[in-house]
């Protein structure tokens, strides 16, 4: 207890009338440049190990960064982004008077925010004025560009969204989560999938080829196998963005980190296939592999199939090599929409590559020929995919119509930036 009001006290009294600023690294200024332009003695270099100097020697030139100063402009801290996730750390020991470096993760917030604007004259002007985050604008033009929505003078629109800020900066795309359109008696929800894309109802509607609820047509017909690997791949065109490592040190992110599987660049939606004869074993979250599906096969091989928007199978589905078993997303850790792929023999990982078989596919002559089925004037099925939390958000939504909660705004957001000083990342 007594420790804890001793550390609040010192943190206080460090950063009273400090001030946070955002910068851009110069073009072409080295690291040492800066430091001698903040006054500090280039004695903090010698501290830094070979994959540190690497680091502070690639920082782009327009990066944007953060400096927190005195009331009388000398430097107490700089935060300067050298990844998605990680950040250098240049802070004053209030002791010495010396500098010290440290590479640490980036903290931002995340955090949910409302707004309701009535259109009166320009809708894009109007949304402006109101949160004064423009970021909103384009993210509702990309929900609404497949409904034929247009906003007119006298309609509202209220939304739901997520903003991040980093030490009281906007940070990044705003995420829309539901937007509530009234025009006149007219009341109309728009809900957002992982993608940006905007639906009427709160499930994203998928098309397919079946012959009954869970059992795609194009299975694997009897002698088509695979020639040069054990199990086909999952999708139709594979496309390779990550491959599987045991863990290599990253410079960056300073562990070893493993890749356990290989990653698949696909769009949203893509039918996912399993890659072979097995036994489903999992369907729902799996940590970081967000919605995931196991299958368990013969020999001791078992896959792991993450980041999916939906299943099309249940747990104990007997399925076959080349069944639709889910459709890719961006679920759990990830940047954008891929399959992960992870194959296990006798519960350790293994390289899919060294399995999968490559080339022409037994699932590229499945897609064929399920194209032909279609072709050949069969009807596909529409399956419905939930969104995630879609009802959740337009219940949040409603309440905060129904309460009159005023939007947020940005504007006034700013002006409390002295505030940020006591952002966690200056601690
Ligand atoms: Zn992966």
């Amino acid at each position: 207890m007594k420790k804890t009001i001793i550390v609040l006290l010192m943190i206080s009294s460090l950063l009273w009338g400090a001030q946070v600023t955002r910068v851009k690294w110069k073009s072409g200024e080295k690291f040492s440049s800066y430091l001698q332009s903040k006054h500090i003695s280039l004695s903090v270099l010698k501290t830094l190990d070979e994959l540190e100097e690497q680091v502070v020697g690639e920082i782009r030139g327009g990066q944007i960064f953060y400096e927190l100063k005195d009331d009388k402009g000398a430097l107490l801290q700089a935060l300067i982004p050298i990844s998605s996730t990680m950040q250098i750390k240049l802070s004053q020991d209030t002791k010495s008077d010396k500098y010290r470096f440290s590479i640490v993760p980036i903290k931002f917030k995340d955090e949910k925010y409302f707004a309701s604007v009535d259109i009166t004259k320009n809708p894009w002007n109007d949304i402006s004025k109101n949160t004064h985050n423009d970021k909103l604008i384009a993210q509702i033009k990309k929900a609404f560009r497949k409904n034929a929505i247009k906003l007119q003078k006298g309609d509202n629109i209220s939304f739901l969204y997520t903003q991040k800020t980093l030490v009281g900066y906007l940070h990044g795309d705003p995420i829309i989560h539901v937007i509530k359109l009234t025009k006149g008696n007219q009341e109309q929800f728009i809900y957002v999938d992982d993608d940006g894309d905007g639906h009427k109802e709160p499930y994203e509607t998928i098309s397919y080829m079946t012959d009954s609820p869970r059992t795609a047509i194009f299975r694997q017909t009897s002698g088509a196998s695979s020639s040069s690997g054990q199990f086909s791949m999952p999708v139709r065109n594979p496309r390779v963005t990550s491959s599987f490592s045991y863990g290599r040190y990253h410079p960056v992110l300073r562990f070893y980190r493993p890749h356990f599987g290989t990653d698949f660049g696909v769009k949203r939606g893509t039918p996912i296939m399993s890659i072979g004869n097995g036994v489903v074993t999992h369907v729902g979250w799996l940590g970081g592999y967000g919605k995931a599906i196991k299958v368990q096969y013969s020999n001791g091989y078992m896959s792991i199939y993450g980041h999916l928007s939906g299943f099309r199978t249940i747990v104990g589905d007997v399925v076959q090599e080349g069944d639709v078993i889910g459709y890719s997303g961006n679920t759990g850790t990830s940047t954008g929409p891929h399959l992960h792929l992870g194959i296990y023999l006798n519960n350790s990982p293994i390289d899919p590559m060294s399995v999968l078989s490559e080339g022409s596919s037994i699932a590229d002559k499945l897609i064929d020929k399920m194209s032909d089925a279609i072709g050949g004037g069969q009807v596909a099925q529409i399956k419905k995919i939930p969104i995630f939390n879609a009802e959740k958000y337009r219940e949040t939504l409603e309440s905060y119509i129904n309460n009159k909660t005023p939007s947020y705004d940005w504007n006034k957001y700013e002006s409390q930036r002295a505030q940020a000083q006591l952002d966690e990342n200056f601690q």
